[in-house]
């Protein structure tokens, strides 16, 4: 036994409520070794003779390497006179047999109980390099978090590894981490733990340049020849630098006596970004509710809304008269303020609380949505955006969304499979 364990066994200060109680003597045994099927029957077999109690339980392969990590209570020698010298010897026996390397650490009562303030890291890099793992992990203990647990969420498109952490403020946490994240080149998205992350039901998004790769306007743009012109206006009022309403109703004028033809032609131009289908595909087999709000056009919303089976849509409407554009929109304006106020709509329409929304989007006109929502993501968006939000994911795969809230690849390609 090493000292650095022993000291580490010794740990246990706060009372435990277990039954084994705080003082009872428990023993930590360690497995280590080449995998193969019948390992952990195999040591809970020897560990049976001594008619031990689990307390817990962690296992792991990586690269056909397991590790298995059981706490038990430790033999009490009066029932059959079995001391924890025998059953060392018989545990280091058994692994022996098998090539297995083991440690038993002898200490007493549970785990440590975690510290107040539990979050969940997500970190994606494409690749993940030590570099920036090195810089996360020592940030996160640069706030006092402890990093409780870490498995790895997905390996493609992305790898993504979520950090379970506790013993620091969610947001002092998100601060901590967003500033180091940056200056990597990583992504990292910091979560409250708890039921909350569970009970996510609705996502909202938003569509230009997040649901699909393009501008919708820009593609309209395209076909009456103003295509430079709508661009600086909407790349301006992206920045933030132009009233959206005031963009949009300039930028869509400049389309006035386009024949409704190029409507089709448009819809036929979309491209999703990728990891579209499956994220959406993926949250309706969970149950969510999705949908998408845009500042762009319900011509092309609606066309989306049937494509990938969206429960909502909402968006502008260009005024088509006698089969030309008018150069006019039509109805309620979905501008900044609007995105959030539909947001708020479709969680009322879908009975859920607004905290247990999503929001995803990479504009400024997103900013109130992304704000409102229980998460908010800015998707490969503007600095102005990304600082503003909860979360940033600048990769350029949709999908990535989902190990955000917690969804593995092995799930999502599971369910792929299963239907
Ligand atoms: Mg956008």
């Amino acid at each position: 036994m090493s000292a650095s364990h022993a000291s580490h066994a010794s740990h246990i200060t706060p009372p435990v409520t277990d039954p084994t109680g705080e003082d009872a003597p428990t023993l930590l045994v360690k497995i280590f070794g080449r995998d193969r099927p019948g390992i952990t029957a195999g040591l809970f077999d020897t560990l049976a003779a001594y008619g031990l109690d689990v307390i817990d339980i962690e296992q792991v392969v990586t690269r056909g390497r397991i590790t298995l990590c059981a706490l038990v209570t430790a033999p009490t020698g009066e029932a059959d006179g079995a001391t924890e010298g025998e059953l060392r010897a018989t545990v280091h026996s058994w692994a022996d047999s098998l090539k297995l390397q083991a440690e038993i650490i002898s200490g007493h009562g549970d785990n440590s109980p975690r510290g107040t303030g539990r979050s969940h890291v997500t970190m994606l890099g494409h690749p993940l390099s030590a570099e920036s793992t090195a810089a996360i992990t020592a940030a996160i203990t640069g706030t006092g978090g402890n990093i409780d647990r870490i498995f790895r969420l997905a390996k493609y498109p992305v790898t993504a590894v979520e950090f379970d952490v506790s013993g620091a403020d969610t947001a002092t946490l998100r601060t901590a981490l967003a500033t180091k994240a940056a200056a990597k080149r990583v992504d990292v998205a910091v979560v409250s733990s708890g039921l909350q992350r569970r009970a996510q039901r609705l996502v909202v998004m938003d569509v230009d340049s997040t649901l699909i790769q393009d501008e919708v306007i820009e593609l309209f743009a395209a076909h009456a020849g103003c295509e430079a012109e709508v661009a600086g206006v909407t790349e301006a009022a992206m920045r933030g630098e132009l009233d959206f309403e005031e963009s949009l109703h300039a930028r869509v004028a400049l389309l006035k006596g386009l024949d409704a033809s190029v409507v089709e032609k448009v819809r036929s131009e979309v491209r999703l970004t990728p990891g579209a289908r499956t994220l959406v595909r993926t949250l309706k087999r969970l149950g969510y509710q999705v949908g998408v709000v845009s500042g762009g056009f319900t011509q092309v919303t609606d066309d989306l809304r049937e494509r990938l089976g969206l429960d909502f849509a909402s968006a502008n409407t260009l005024e088509i008269v006698e089969g030309r554009l008018t150069g006019r929109v039509t109805g309620e304006i979905v501008d900044r303020a609007g995105k959030a106020r539909l947001l708020r709509r479709f969680a009322e329409q879908a009975g859920v609380p607004l905290e247990q929304t999503v929001a995803i989007g990479d504009g400024a006109n997103d900013l109130d949505m992304l704000n409102a929502a229980g998460l908010g993501v800015a998707f490969n968006a503007k600095p102005l955006v990304r600082q503003a939000a909860h979360t940033a994911v600048n990769v350029p795969f949709l999908d990535t969304v989902l190990y955000l809230l917690g969804i593995t690849r092995d799930e999502v390609e599971a369910a792929d499979i299963r239907d």
